[in-house]
């Protein structure tokens, strides 16, 4: 039997575009090596940040930034729409997002960020300190302004892609979990795949392939003798103890690394892209599989960015932090779509992608169905890579 697709990884990304095409009737067969969520998609810190993100605002990053606004106002839908489409609660809260500044070139940094945004469309305000306070009145007194991005939020990550998994199922498609993909050929028309099974090996053909297998992408694309750009980006999160709700709304800094949420049960989360460091192999290589070490450093770092704008923070006790690994491109927007030197062949990894992944899914999806790359996206395609493969040979 050949599949009309075959997805591998039991992600975000691979959940949610096997529910778009099981909807569509294309019954897709979904493989994942371990579990459903176990990668980056139930590790992350489940921010829905919709402002241009503080990498691209760093030097060297511009231009990408205000690209990717114009498809972070089709996120905000997308979120907004959820809930509803799946029938069931998902922890989505776009109450919204403050980015702060704590000095003038934060500040004018901000100024220039909100200006440009409201030229793309995304209705973003600057806000004085006085009134990013008035929101949360525990930012620190020497907050001197704020981006307010009303509809910016967070979700929580250990649910949704569940959620696509369960409505995926439902709709048709077949989920197998313990099921990692070895080996991926090119056969005529269509791709054989080499599954190792829970101790046991299949095949399965498909004629259509979707790698989502986040920062596993690049090697699993090597082993086909195809250069994928993506690169680690092992990273580190934290929660403290519970304490009465006080924040509704996503932070973030203009100017440092910070994400910080509160959960419905009081917990602060803290993040924002700070990095871990892999576990290595016997030969050098960091080791996919296994967790990152924490970086005490980075830690330190982290906590104390976050209460030197919520000091308040200082009162609390940290009760654990985890590290997760993800990818980013090599001009950091996310690749998604077909690849040019092995058609059939589709690829869905990089940037923020829980925020991104499930409108991303869905585009994917549309560009199976519709055999067409969705113009929203286009921006994103695997193909402004195509020179990394002028010479590869696919096997
Ligand atoms: C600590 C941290 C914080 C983050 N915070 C945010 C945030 O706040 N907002 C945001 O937008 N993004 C955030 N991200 C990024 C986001 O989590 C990822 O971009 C997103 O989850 C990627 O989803 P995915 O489905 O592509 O990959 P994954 O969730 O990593 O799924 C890939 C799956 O593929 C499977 N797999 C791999 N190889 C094989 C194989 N050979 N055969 C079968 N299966 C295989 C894996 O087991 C895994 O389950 C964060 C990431 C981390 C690590």
């Amino acid at each position: 039997m050949t599949h009309e697709v075959l997805i591998i990884g039991g992600g975000l990304l691979g959940c949610a575009a096997a529910w778009h095409l099981a909807r569509a009737g294309l019954a897709p067969r979904l493989i994942e090596a371990r579990g459903i969520n176990a990668g980056a998609s139930g590790q992350n810190a489940g921010s829905l940040h919709f402002q241009i993100e503080r990498r691209f605002l760093e030097p060297g990053a511009s231009g990408q930034g205000a690209q990717i606004v114009r498809l972070n106002t089709l996120a905000i839908e997308e979120w907004a729409g959820l809930e509803e489409e799946l029938s069931r609660p998902l922890d989505i809260h776009m109450h919204g997002g403050l980015m702060l500044a704590e000095n003038e070139a934060d500040l004018a940094l901000l100024a220039s960020k909100v200006a440009r945004e409201n030229e793309l469309g995304l209705p973003t305000q600057l806000l004085s300190g006085t009134e990013a306070r008035g929101l949360v009145p525990r930012l620190a007194p020497h907050i001197c302004g704020a981006a307010w991005l009303a509809r910016e939020g967070h979700a929580n990550p250990r649910i949704l892609a569940d959620a696509f998994a369960d409505a995926a199922r439902s709709e048709g498609a077949v989920i197998e979990t313990q099921s990692r993909l070895l080996d991926l050929r090119r056969d005529g028309e269509s791709w054989q795949a080499t599954i190792e099974h829970s101790g046991r090996i299949v095949t399965a053909r498909a004629r259509h392939v979707i790698l989502a297998t986040g920062h596993w992408a690049a090697r699993v694309a090597a082993r086909m003798g195809l250069n994928i750009p993506l690169y680690l980006a092992p990273l580190m999160m934290s929660v403290t103890d519970r304490t009465a709700p006080f924040l509704p709304y996503l932070i973030q800094h203009v100017g440092k690394r910070l994400s910080m949420k509160q959960t419905d049960d009081g917990n602060m989360v803290i993040g924002g892209g700070w990095a871990s460091a892999p576990q290595k192999m016997a030969d050098g290589l960091p080791d996919l599989d296994a967790p990152p070490y924490l970086v005490p450093d980075n830690l330190r770092a982290n906590l104390e960015v976050a209460a030197g704008v919520m000091p308040c923070l200082r009162a609390r006790s940290l009760i654990r932090s985890w590290t997760g690994m993800t990818c980013v491109s090599a001009d950091q927007l996310p690749i998604v779509g077909e690849v040019p030197a092995a058609p059939g062949l589709f690829v869905a990894a990089g940037g923020s992608m829980f925020t991104l992944g499930p409108l991303l899914a869905r585009m994917l999806a549309r560009s199976i169905i519709e055999r067409a790359m969705p113009e929203e996206i286009a921006l994103f395609s695997a193909a402004r890579f195509a020179h990394l493969n002028a010479f590869a040979v696919p096997s």
